[in-house]
């Protein structure tokens, strides 16, 4: 198919696609699955191998934002009967963090709900920070602690966190429908804070939430542009008592699409397979280990996961290995630039990401509404150009694995590890 041997070369030499070819990949049939999957595949083991790095993450603070963000199980008046808690003690986070650290995680993510932290919130995840370092002093530290201001992202750095993530969610033309109480505008404004003081940028999207095919090409062309060290890809978990609680627009092959969209756009960043994945891709997870190098272990901030077992067997099942502390996550390349930044990170390249996933995140996240599936041939195919998008629920979905997290932080059962 001269799409993807096209898409393969550019990959390999770091090149981006062209917006239409990005399109076309949405657009392959089921038919060509498997050789899109496959030429993605090959661009990701260019840069990162067999290796898939273990991310997990930890809600700080939970429920109860004052953000109206559509998708969220945490919003102003969410109905999702969520676990709601303030801030855990540093202890309590840094012994949540340490398990799973046990489990195989490299990097923890500290997620706190609300529009942006205080500074005494940032003093209090500046405690979490060292908490945790002190037990795991390899271990990197993503903060997601929602929009920054001025002087935040260079207290967090000083504290010790490695990386900030905040993620664009949508496009820039969708944002205001799933979101009324921040911009887009405010999202790029923080991840470039983030950067600007050393921390490595992560940002990603949620996809299924009613946006275009347009609208997904727009935001991935946007995050490259921003240049973020990791981008973790959501895939929307439509939680009931969520406005978004009818939208079921992916099939585990649109996901797979998406994934090799988002991998042959950004070719050489840390893609990370998030929220959702267990919903919507269910049995074809191991595949997207081909598209994605890295994953979170375990349960996400309100939704569980499968077992952290499962997901290490589901790796080496799947003929793939977990990364381990003493390997750098990012190629060479990269990690030069991360470095001449000042981003910290125990292997000098680390990849930002962290919560703010699709069922809930810290401080203004995003997710919107329902998905035209594509049709058409890869290669010659029309590209569903600005699809029109109608909600829906796709044949196959599986509202019944959508489990609200109660083991973990802020519950005294252990976490899923
Ligand atoms: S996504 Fe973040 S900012 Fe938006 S409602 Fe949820 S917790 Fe609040």
């Amino acid at each position: 198919m001269d799409l993807l041997t096209a898409l393969v070369d550019k990959g390999l030499r770091r090149e981006p696609p062209t917006r239409d070819e990005a399109l076309a990949v949405l657009a392959t049939s089921d038919d060509d699955l498997l050789d899109v999957v496959a030429a993605a595949g090959r661009v990701r083991r260019k840069w990162f191998g067999r290796r898939v790095k273990l991310n997990y993450l930890v809600n700080l603070k939970s429920g109860l934002c004052p953000e109206d963000c559509s998708y969220c199980s945490q919003r102003l008046g969410s109905q999702a009967g969520v676990l709601t808690y303030t801030w855990l003690k540093p202890e309590d986070a840094a012994r949540t963090a340490a398990a799973g650290v046990a489990g195989g995680a490299k990097r923890v993510c500290l997620v706190a709900s609300g529009r942006g932290p205080t500074d005494r919130d940032v003093e209090r995840v500046s405690r979490t920070i060292a908490a945790i370092k002190e037990d795991n002093e390899d271990v990197e530290v993503c903060a997601c602690l929602g929009l920054l201001s001025d002087g935040q992202a260079e207290r967090l750095r000083a504290a010790g966190a490695d990386a900030y993530n905040h993620n664009l969610n949508t496009s820039e033309n969708t944002y205001a429908d799933i979101t009324t109480t921040h911009t887009y505008g405010d999202r790029v404004d923080t991840v470039e804070r983030a950067r600007s003081a050393g921390l490595s940028p992560c940002s990603g999207l949620i996809a299924g939430m009613g946006e275009s095919d347009a609208d997904l090409v727009d935001v991935v062309f946007a995050l490259r542009a921003l240049d973020p060290d990791s981008v973790p890809v959501n895939f929307l978990i439509p939680f009931e008592g969520t406005p978004l609680a009818d939208e079921w627009n992916l099939t585990p092959q649109r996901c797979l699409r998406i994934l090799a969209m988002v991998r042959f756009v950004c070719p050489d960043v840390e893609v990370r397979l998030a929220g959702g994945r267990e919903v919507h891709l269910r049995t074809l997870q191991p595949l997207a280990l081909n598209l994605a190098n890295s994953i979170f272990l375990g349960d996400y901030l309100t939704s569980e996961g499968q077992a952290g077992q499962a997901d290490l067997d589901m790796i080496a099942d799947a003929g793939f290995e977990v990364e381990g502390a003493d390997t750098a996550t990012l190629p060479a390349h990269r990690a030069d630039l991360a470095a001449a930044r000042g981003c910290g990170g125990h292997d000098g390249a680390p990849a930002g990401v962290c919560g703010q996933d699709a069922d809930g995140c810290g401080g203004g996240c995003g997710q919107g509404h329902p998905q035209a599936e594509p049709t058409g041939e890869a290669g010659g195919a029309e590209p569903a150009q600005g699809a029109a998008v109608a909600p829906g629920t796709v044949p196959g979905a599986r509202r019944d694995l959508v489990a609200v997290r109660r083991r973990g932080a802020g519950t005294d059962l252990p976490p899923n590890a």
